[in-house]
């Protein structure tokens, strides 16, 4: 399934009105990919092992229904959210009271930095929700200070580095404190086998998310042209003068049809790189270095380079042939996942084409407009 966007809204989940408010102050107006993903899930309860990329809203993913379930009329601990450093603790806290900031539940920070007495001052007062980094958390529940006996929500941020070796016997008796119920949910970029192992010992049917991969056509404007094959250079040419490229990854079908575009292009006046399969790896890599360190502006390529490719500074895309399958179309165009990076994709479609494209927009439910005569620029 490669479908870039459900297309939710944070209204389909029937938060809590009080919580929507906080999190469209917080500027946040759709859910992020792993957002949709974990919100429903975690809201119906069940333990979540979620990997996806920095910088893809991991937080809230996990803050929103942790928030959700707070009953603030109890005045009783009801979620832990763990992570590894005193400053990420902080950060998260921060999440907590913007997002919480109408519902009042009240959100405390505890790490090795602080006084005990401090803390236990504090936990004499209403706390709903612990934020906090291993050690102080394990040492305050075993000395019966902080009470996690219905503490259903338990959250593992980079559950990673939550999960090494020098943690692991403190999680482990962390939740023993916790009730036989609780929800646990873990968090990060990367899953080493380590956190298999906790998964196996702990995880009840967990929900495994993986949005490692995870591309989408969020942020790209995409239009077509109709040309002939032959026009197609001309077509180009005429792209390259009206629009302002930062970088630009031009693909062709065919290794020939890659090295005979590079050099039309150089022709014309204009710098470029080429790649493709036929080439020494080495090669390649050196030419995706220079690429990527913004040594040349433009870059044509078969499709060998498609995966993964996530240069900031490309702005432009364009498709001097037109994939033949969605799949390609999303590797050469989709982005992969960080907020407010914007695109521009090209396609230069001939007759042959025109089925292809209907069925390309059909089978990945986007939109791909014919090309206008000026393109703003705030688009890419
Ligand atoms: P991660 O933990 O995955 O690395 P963060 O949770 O730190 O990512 O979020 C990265 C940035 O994205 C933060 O500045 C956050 O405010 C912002 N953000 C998160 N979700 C959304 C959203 N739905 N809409 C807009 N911005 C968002
Ligand atoms: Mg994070």
């Amino acid at each position: 399934d490669v479908t870039a966007t459900k297309g939710n809204e944070f209204e389909d989940y029937f938060l809590k009105r009080e919580l929507l408010m906080g999190i469209f102050e917080a500027g946040f107006e759709r859910p992020s990919p792993i957002q949709e993903e974990a919100i429903p899930i975690a809201l119906t309860g069940r333990d979540i092992l979620a990997r996806a990329k920095n910088g893809t809203g991991k937080t809230a993913a996990f803050v929103i229904p942790t928030l959700e379930k707070i009953n603030n009329k109890k005045d009783r601990i009801q979620a832990l959210l763990l992570v590894p450093t005193r400053e990420l603790a902080l950060q998260t806290a921060q999440v907590c009271k913007n997002l919480g900031k109408h519902l009042n539940i009240q959100v405390m920070v505890t790490t090795g930095g602080t006084t005990l007495k401090d803390d236990i001052m504090r936990l004499g007062e209403t706390v709903h929700v612990v934020v906090g980094t291993p050690g102080r958390i394990l040492d305050l529940a075993s000395k019966g200070v902080a009470d996690f006996s219905e503490a259903s929500t338990f959250v593992m941020d980079e559950a990673d580095k939550l999960l090494s070796p020098e943690f692991t016997p403190i999680i482990d008796q962390l939740i023993s404190h916790f009730p036989k119920d609780r929800q646990i949910m873990l968090f990060s970029a990367t899953f080493p086998m380590i956190v298999k192992s906790f998964k196996d010992k702990y995880l009840v049917k967990p929900y495994e998310i993986n949005l490692m991969d995870e591309l989408t056509l969020r942020g790209v404007t995409q239009y077509y042209a109709y040309v002939e094959e032959k026009q197609k250079v001309h077509c180009l040419n005429t792209l390259f003068s009206k629009l302002q490229i930062n970088q630009s990854i031009i693909f062709c079908n065919s290794t020939n049809r890659v090295e005979l575009l590079a050099k039309k292009i150089t022709e014309l006046g204009y710098s470029c790189f080429y790649s493709h399969a036929k080439m020494l790896q080495s090669h390649r890599n050196r030419v995706f270095h220079d690429f990527r360190n913004g040594v040349c502006r433009n870059l044509v390529c078969s499709d060998l380079l498609t995966r993964g490719i996530d240069i900031q500074a490309v702005n432009v895309v364009i498709n001097f042939d037109f994939p033949k399958n969605a799949e390609t179309y999303l590797h050469r165009i989709g982005r992969s996942g960080r907020f407010g990076h914007l695109g521009l994709a090209i396609n230069l479609i001939t007759y042959e084409d025109r089925f292809n494209l209907y069925k390309i927009e059909r089978e990945l439910g986007t939109e791909i407009q014919p090309i206008p005569p000026v393109i703003d620029k705030s688009l890419y």
